[in-house]
Parts: structure tokens; sequence; C-alpha cells
């Protein structure tokens, strides 16, 4: 199993418009200052590189909000800061999260020019109708023009699509699936739309306006999705994540295997080991409320607590358990100082490894594609 990596994550808040399916830390401003939140988004930097002094980054990601709306000159700017405070790996994976509307796929170039090197695009559907129902601000003669510029800009680029979507049907999501594949880089991601609380779409659901696919068609939805992308050779490594041998997010398989990451930006969260702590950060979510602290002190921290080998455990297992490779017995015992087995009940392990949810051998506990696709109850059967 490759090291987990040193990540930093950098969250720009703002958005166009907000989506009624999403419940990111994403605001929508009539009008932004670009300089204040440059100046501070380095201030912050400079904090929490001198914490975490002598690490080797070995990724970088943008996310949001919109990144794509940031000004090119800021993303070079707190690209080349994170490169003066701490040593970056030599194949330094730098993602930037962005929406296909014309006016961001201008930015394309600039943007590769400040040093990324890895785009993800907001796509969500190649489907005008489904679009318009996603309340997306773009078209999908504009997702396709940005994917075509993406890939002139860029070596590494992915593109998002969400499935499970009112009245789709099979055939239509294999159909949408097929032209996704041919337009499709070293990555995919392919997420089931989820109705979050306190989302415009939590409301009109609950109203009745629309249902989304029953539980059985959406396990077909999601098997079709697996077999579809891993003929195409975009296997699955996480449950929405599919990429060629190789093409795999860096940054996220650092969360993922429970590396360390900074973030900094508003509500962006942390693990961060300090001696023989793990400190879970997270700073102010809201982006007037954190813009403030950073000019008061510096930084926009709200919470730094030391998490228990107990903590550190479950949240190995929340995170590892979504990828394919699962959670390795090596990297578990160097985190938690335990075996896989000693935090977990022997009986409902094996209740789980009957039902064909999960494999556990010499090399650690994974989730099968069955349990992937359950995985919340599969934790929650592991943690009663
Ligand atoms: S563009 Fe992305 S972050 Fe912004 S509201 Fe839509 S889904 Fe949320």
């Amino acid at each position: 199993m490759r090291e987990p990596g040193f990540a930093l994550y950098i969250h720009w808040p703002f958005c166009k418009s907000k989506c009624p399916y999403c419940d990111f830390n994403s605001h929508v401003r009539d009008g932004i200052a670009q300089e204040r939140w440059r100046r501070a988004l380095l201030a912050e930097l400079d904090h929490a590189a001198a914490e975490t002094a002598g690490r080797q980054v070995t990724s970088i990601f943008f996310g949001g909000g919109t990144p794509s709306l940031m000004e090119p000159a800021t993303v070079a700017a707190l690209i080349e800061r994170a490169a003066s405070r701490w040593r970056m790996a030599e194949d330094v994976e730098v993602t930037l999260e962005a929406n296909p509307s014309s006016v961001e796929s201008a930015r394309f170039a600039a943007l590769r020019q400040a040093g990324v090197n890895r785009l993800s695009l907001g796509v969500q559907a190649l489907d005008d109708r489904a679009l318009r129902f996603l309340g997306r601000g773009h078209d999908a003669a504009e997702a396709l023009a940005a994917i075509a510029l993406a890939e002139r800009h860029f070596a590494r680029y992915s593109f998002d699509l969400i499935y499970a979507r009112p009245e789709q049907t099979l055939a239509q999501w294999q159909a949408e699936l097929a032209r996704a594949v041919a337009l499709a880089g070293d990555h995919l991601s392919v997420y089931q739309l989820t109705i979050e609380p306190g989302t415009a779409f939590a409301t009109a659901h609950a109203r009745g306006d629309w249902a989304v696919p029953d539980e059985e068609l959406a396990g077909d939805l999601f098997e079709a999705t697996q077999e579809a992308l891993a003929t195409a050779g975009l296997t699955a490594y996480e449950i929405s994540n599919h990429a060629r041998p190789g093409g795999e997010c860096r940054h996220n398989l650092t969360y993922w295997r429970y590396g360390d990451y900074v973030g900094i930006g508003p509500g962006a969260h942390g693990r961060v080991a300090v001696g023989s702590d793990k400190l879970a950060t997270r700073r102010f979510r809201a982006p007037e409320t954190w813009l403030g602290a950073v000019e008061r002190q510096g930084h926009g921290l709200e919470e730094q607590i030391p998490l228990s080998a107990a903590e550190r455990a479950e949240e190995m297992m929340m995170m590892g358990l979504r990828l394919v490779e699962g959670v390795g017995r090596a990297r578990f015992r160097a985190e938690t100082g335990a075996e896989i087995e000693a935090s977990l009940d022997s009986r409902r392990l094996a209740d789980l490894g009957d039902g064909g949810f999960l494999i556990r051998d010499a090399q650690g506990l994974r989730a099968t594609a069955a349990g992937r696709q359950r995985l919340n109850a599969v934790l929650a059967a592991l943690a009663a």
C-alpha cells in the first residue's frame, strides 16, 4: 500500500448560484474582495505551515464552492507560497475544481499557467433537462466544450456525474455513461443523488414534487456504473470514484488512507499529527467570520482537538472502507497502536463477512462492492 501522503486543501466558499442539492459550505455574494481574500488565505497558509514545518506536500486541492471563480493570480500566489513554506513532492498533484461555464473555461489556460496540473469539472449530467433539474448554470454543450478545453490544457482531468435522478431509467443512464466514457480522461467521479437535509431538494422531496429511484433501481444503476466503467478501463477504486491505473486522485487518497492534511479557508477541516497526537482542526464556517478572524489573529481556527486512539480507529474505518483496497493492517497499527480486530466485535465482523459485505485477510479489512454500496449500514452494524 502506498504511503498516504501529506495534503493541503484550500477552500473557496463562493458560487455564482446555489445548486438545490448542495450542502457544501458554498455561498452566493454580490461582490467578492478578491485581494482581501487572497491576503487572508495566504496568511492562514503561513500559519498552518509554521505548525507543520518540514513536511513534504504531495498534493494541493482547491475546492469549494467554485474555486474556478478565484482569480488565477490568487491560485498562483497560493501555490507559490505553499512551495516556499513546505517541501513539494516532485510529482505534486495540484487539482482545482471548476464549473463548466464559459466564463470559467476561459480561465483554464491561466490556471494551468498558475501551476494547476489537474482539473476536476462539475459536469453532473450530459443532458439539458437533467442539468436544469439540478439547477446547474451550464448546459450540455458548455459541458462538452469545457471537457474539450480541459483536455487541451491539463494532462489530467476528471469530471463528475450525478445519477439516480428522478425518472432516470437504466437504459438512459447506460447511454449517458457510454458518452461519458468516450469523453473521460484518467478519472471519473459518479455520485448517486442523495437528498441532504436543509437543501432546496430536501423541501421539494418532502413535498412530494418528485421521487428518486427506489432502492432496487438505485442498486441496478450502481451496478451498471461499475460494469460500464470497468469495461472501459476506469476501474472503481472508491465508492464513487473510478480511474485508469495511476489516474487516482492522490489528494483524496490521502483522506481515505487517513493521512495528514492541512485545510485552510472557511469551514476547512484538517488532520495533522503533532508529536504523538493527531489533531482534528476546523476553521470558522461562515466566510465573513473566518475572514474577520484571520484579519485579527492570522488564522481562522475555530477548533483544534486531539483525537483519542478510539476516534482515530473509527475515522480510519469510515474512510478506509470506502476504498476498494480497504484498511491495511500496517497502516492501522501505525495510526492506532492496535490490531484492526481489537476495536471491532468479532461476531458482527463474522456476520458481515458471511453476508458478503466485508473481506478480512492478511492484508487487512475491505468492503466488497455490495458492502461499499451500503457502507453506512455496514459501518453502523460494525459500531453497534
Ligand atoms: S457549484 Fe458546487 S459547491 Fe456551488 S452550489 Fe453548486 S454543487 Fe454546491
